[in-house]
This record gives C-alpha cells, sequence and structure tokens, in this order.
C-alpha cells in the first residue's frame, strides 16, 4: 500500500498557465461550455506539429486533415492560458479547470499491474512544489483514473474525425461533441 498523501499547496505562481499549453479533452471542454457558457471558439485553438512541444508524434489525438496534424489546446495570450486572469494572476476557471491542470505536478507511480501506487512531485517541471498542504492519494486516483478513460473517448473520437475523407476544418472537430448554437439575433 503506498502513501495516503501528497504534501503539496499551490500557491498560484502562475508557472504551469503561464508556460505550459494546456490540451483539453472533449469532456474538459463540455465542463467549460457548461460552466462559463462561452462559445467554444472563445477558448479553444488547434496547434500545428511544430507550434506546440512536447506532445510526441506518434500521440493518438493529432487530428489529421490532408498533410497536416493539428492538436486542440486552451487559447493563449501573450500573458498564458486564456482562463487566467493577468490582474488577479488566477485561473478564472479554476472549478472547472481540465483533469490535466488538477494532476499538475503530480508524477503517477503505477504497479506491474497498471493500479495506481502512489503519487509524488514532477522533478522536473517548473512548480515551486510548496510542501506545506496535503493532497489525497484516492482523490488523484479517482481524478487520475477518470482522465484516463477521457482520453481513451477523446482517442476514440479523434480516430473517427481522421477517418473521415470530406473536407473539414480543425474546428469540425469541436462540433462532434458540443452542439454550436448559433445565436445571433435575427434583423
Ligand atoms: S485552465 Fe486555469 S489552471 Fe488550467 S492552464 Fe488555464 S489558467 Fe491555468
Ligand atoms: S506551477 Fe505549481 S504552484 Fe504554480 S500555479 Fe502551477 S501548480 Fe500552482
Amino acid at each position: 500500500m503506498g502513501k495516503k498523501f501528497v504534501y503539496f499547496r499551490c500557491h498560484h505562481c502562475g508557472y504551469c498557465c503561464t508556460d505550459v499549453v494546456c490540451c483539453p479533452t472533449p469532456y474538459d471542454v463540455i465542463q467549460i461550455v457548461k460552466a462559463t457558457k462561452l462559445h467554444p471558439k472563445k477558448f479553444i485553438t488547434f496547434f500545428k506539429e511544430g507550434e506546440i512541444a512536447g506532445i510526441y508524434k506518434s500521440d493518438p489525438t493529432w487530428l489529421k486533415i490532408g498533410k497536416e496534424r493539428y492538436m486542440m489546446a486552451l487559447k493563449r495570450t501573450r500573458k498564458g492560458c486564456y482562463f487566467r486572469d493577468p490582474v488577479r494572476k488566477v485561473c478564472r476557471i479554476y472549478e472547472h479547470r481540465p483533469l490535466l491542470c488538477r494532476l499538475f505536478p503530480f508524477k503517477l507511480h503505477q504497479k506491474r499491474s497498471g493500479e495506481v501506487s502512489s503519487f509524488s512531485l514532477h522533478k522536473d517541471v517548473g512548480c515551486p512544489k510548496n510542501r506545506d498542504g496535503v493532497v489525497k492519494v484516492d482523490e488523484l486516483t479517482k481524478l487520475w483514473e477518470l482522465e484516463r478513460e477521457n482520453q481513451e473517448d477523446y482517442k476514440n473520437l479523434v480516430a473517427y474525425f481522421n477517418s473521415k475523407k470530406e473536407e473539414r476544418r480543425p474546428f469540425d472537430f469541436v462540433e462532434l461533441f458540443v452542439v454550436v448554437v448559433n445565436n445571433k439575433k435575427k434583423k
């Protein structure tokens, strides 16, 4: 039985919201739309290969359109993630932020069977890793399991999108899982 707690508290230094590109799953996008009522075009962008670092060429969530590949991500401003409040320096959707944001900077350790063994703090990320808080491993495990299921659904949806032969734009992918309503008033 691994440890039950990880000692950590986020001090909202902003590193992960300014220096790291957040790639949400469709589940995360749906949660944000439900909570904010924002049109996904307001906060979703698609990076071409070469415009985003740290994602393997073999990652199954690349959208393939013609010869290009696109990765769905949260939009960025010059000051970081679209959702980071530049004045208060906090996440404007903290309660509804993507699972990847919730799992940062925790590192998963697995048993041979694939079961969660424990979590620690990633050594090689820029987070200051303040240890003055307590996070339950049970809660991290639930988040990680949900993220794993969501990634599986994401992968399957991308495979379906990539199998289509007709002309498509990257944003058509979002329309597979969010019903985009045109709210323009009739003149
Ligand atoms: S969604 Fe919030 S927590 Fe996640 S990167 Fe953006 S500002 Fe940071
Ligand atoms: S880098 Fe660490 S301390 Fe800073 S905002 Fe992200 S999780 Fe919090």
